[in-house]
C-alpha cells in the first residue's frame, strides 16, 4: 500500500515512515517527535495494513487532541476495526463528506 510522506493530524504533519523488516511492531505512534511507523512487510492482507494505519492514526489523535481514556489500546483496537468497517462499506458516504469538507 503505497502511504503519503506525512499525515496532518491537528497542527502537526505527522511523518510516515516505514519499519525495517525486523521490527517487532506493525505499527508504532512515537509520541515525541510524532512519527508513524508502519512496517515494511509481513501483514496478512492489505486490509490488515490499512487497518495498521488507522489504529496509529487513532493513537496519534488521542495523544495530540490529549484525550484521556482509561484503556487507549482497547479503544484504539475497537475503533479501527469499526473505522476499517465504516468506510470500507460506505465508499459514497465518505465522498460527500470530503467533497463537504473541501
Ligand atoms: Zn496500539
Amino acid at each position: 500500500m503505497k502511504l503519503p510522506a506525512s499525515i496532518r493530524i491537528g497542527p502537526y504533519p505527522c511523518k510516515v515512515v516505514r519499519s525495517s523488516p525486523e521490527s517487532e511492531d506493525f505499527g508504532t505512534f512515537d509520541t515525541t517527535t510524532y512519527e508513524i511507523e508502519i512496517a515494511e512487510s509481513g501483514f496478512s492482507s492489505e486490509a490488515q495494513e490499512a487497518a495498521t494505519v488507522i489504529h496509529e492514526i487513532i493513537h496519534a489523535i488521542i495523544h495530540i487532541y490529549k484525550i484521556k481514556v482509561p484503556d487507549e489500546e482497547g479503544l484504539v483496537e475497537i475503533l479501527d476495526t469499526a473505522l476499517a468497517q465504516v468506510l470500507k462499506d460506505n465508499k459514497t458516504l465518505w465522498r460527500a463528506l470530503l467533497k463537504a469538507l473541501k
